[in-house]
């Protein structure tokens, strides 16, 4: 095995645990691979190892491996910038990041009528970091009323990035309140099926509280150029 096989097989190897450890099914945790600052012979690799869907949080960064690699799927992850929505409507799979009603309405006009829906989670920034980007919790039922209302535009669920200076139980908090926020959105009727929380170093914790796709970049592909 070559240092990124090894990687990526850890990887799956700890998702499967953390999932099997807290009795959920390991199939109802996806694994979106991180690419930005990676190369892009990496990533053909990845593919070639059976990864299929990859996330980049910068769009001009993003093209090259777009380009590089079309038939993967790719998510974008990013603060979404509204001078940056026709590119990111035309060339992306999912938008994970969808912060604003002003946002969804672009993605919604841009993303061209002969492809599929873009697929859309509503990012929300649960602690209130001003770092990241992300909407109030208490603005994601009105938000994802509106994107479900968008043409071309899919609601598949929410997206959280937790500030960086967390332990672990306070970790846990943020992804509990995330999952509880989904379960709201489910309980009036949007039929979300994606909690897309956990990266390298928190991965298992986000599992245990119900994450339904984990966002991994360091520990595949090694650290970022
Ligand atoms: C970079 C990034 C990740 C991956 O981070 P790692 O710690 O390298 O796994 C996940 N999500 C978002 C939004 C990112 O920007």
């Amino acid at each position: 095995m070559n240092p990124l096989e090894q990687r990526i097989s850890a990887v799956i190897a700890r998702i499967e645990r953390a999932a099997v450890d807290v009795g959920r099914d390991p199939a109802s945790v996806r694994l979106l691979a991180v690419s930005k600052g990676q190369d892009v012979d990496d990533i053909r690799e990845a593919v070639r190892l059976g990864v299929r869907a990859f996330g980049e949080n910068h769009l001009q960064d993003a093209i090259g491996h777009i380009e590089a690699v079309p038939a993967a799927e790719w998510h974008f992850i990013g603060r979404v910038q509204s001078n940056k929505t026709r590119e990111i409507a035309l060339r992306f799979a999912w938008v994970q990041s969808v912060d604003r009603g002003r946002i969804a309405d672009r993605l919604a006009a841009q993303r061209p009528a002969g492809m599929a829906p873009l697929e859309v989670c509503i990012q929300v920034n649960i602690d209130g970091d001003p770092a990241k980007g992300g909407c109030a919790p208490a603005d994601v039922l009105p938000l994802a009323s509106t994107v479900a209302a968008l043409p071309q535009l899919r609601l598949r669920g929410l997206m959280t990035i937790p500030a960086l200076d967390h332990d672990r139980a306070g970790l846990r908090a943020v992804f509990d309140s995330a999952h509880d926020i989904y379960q709201r959105c489910r309980a009036a009727g949007h039929p979300l099926d994606t909690l897309s929380m956990g990266m390298s170093d928190d991965l298992e914790v986000a599992i245990a509280a119900g994450a339904t796709m984990v966002r991994v970049g360091s520990a595949l592909f090694g650290p970022r150029a």
